[in-house]
């Protein structure tokens, strides 16, 4: 109960800072899209992260937190989430790689993360990745008004087990807003109708990362790596969305999620479509 005191509660006015920040997150994995090909190391996708963020007048908000080295996350293969970008670390035809950039705008946080194949890549890792992505819009469908956090949870699990790979365990999204990891925690799993009510203002961060094999995970040398402890390769995806009257406002989506819930039945909070539905 004592809990939800701890959640940020948005303003209209300060979804929009918010919107500021997930739009330059977008445009910053547009790019970052664009750059993953064979022989690019990690590094310098992460050189590119940092020109691109920079120019856009934002601030990497993952440089120095709890002492992270980078401005992006880069995980290939069985690495799951929070790889270091390394000059070294090349990437080849048929990897795949996660990549996790967070920015800040006026001092408002948004997060988002994508996996991507390197060249031509096996067609069930393919599917893999695209199950772990839908995955995170079933969750992103659940942040409604009137629901609970564990909704999304459930959301996101169902939309997994069907397909028999593994969720990660412990790991998973948060509350986002003036930080960017704030209260609550989300985890991809578990009953529904659980934890926090899902009321306007508040914007969280989803984010799915399956393997496929099992859940577990451990952290490498470096104290940052989180490799899955069976050597499956994962996937991780992640959005920012806020919880408003309208629905789900997806703000880390260049158009505010609304084509991908309105596939799945749910309106979408994104300004300029309820604007649309108006007029
Ligand atoms: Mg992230
Ligand atoms: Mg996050």
């Amino acid at each position: 109960m004592a809990r939800r005191e701890h959640v940020q509660i948005k303003s209209r006015s300060e979804l929009v800072h918010m919107r500021k920040a997930g739009l330059v997150v977008a445009r910053t994995l547009d790019t970052l899209r664009a750059a993953v090909r064979p022989g690019v190391s990690t590094k310098d996708l992460d050189d590119i992260a940092e020109r691109f963020i920079r120019g856009e007048g934002a601030i990497p908000s993952f440089q120095g937190y709890q002492g992270f080295p980078a401005t992006i996350c880069t995980s290939v293969n069985e690495e799951v989430v929070h790889g270091i970008p390394n000059k070294r670390k090349i990437l080849h035809a048929g990897d795949i790689i996660s990549i996790d950039c967070g920015a800040i705008v006026d001092g408002w946080h948004g997060d988002s993360a994508i996996t991507v194949p390197v060249g031509t890549v096996d067609a069930g890792l393919l599917a893999f990745m695209a199950a772990c992505e839908e995955s995170m819009w079933h969750g992103l469908a659940a942040a409604r008004l009137g629901g609970r956090l564990t909704d999304i949870s459930h959301a996101v699990e169902s939309a997994v087990r069907p397909h028999g790979y593994g969720i990660v365990d412990h790991y998973g999204g948060h509350g986002i807003g003036t930080e960017m990891h704030q209260p609550p925690h989300i985890l991809n799993y578990g009953r529904p109708g659980r934890g926090q009510k899902l009321i306007s203002g508040i914007a969280l961060a989803i984010e799915p990362m399956i393997t496929l094999g099992g859940p577990e995970t451990r952290v490498l040398a470096d104290e940052w790596t989180v490799v899955s402890v069976d050597g499956s390769w994962a996937a991780h995806f992640e959005h920012t969305v806020a919880v408003t009257e309208q629905g789900p406002w997806v703000l880390t989506a260049h158009d505010g999620g609304a084509a991908k819930l309105a596939e799945l039945g749910v309106s979408c909070g994104e300004p300029s479509v309820q604007s649309r539905a108006v007029s």
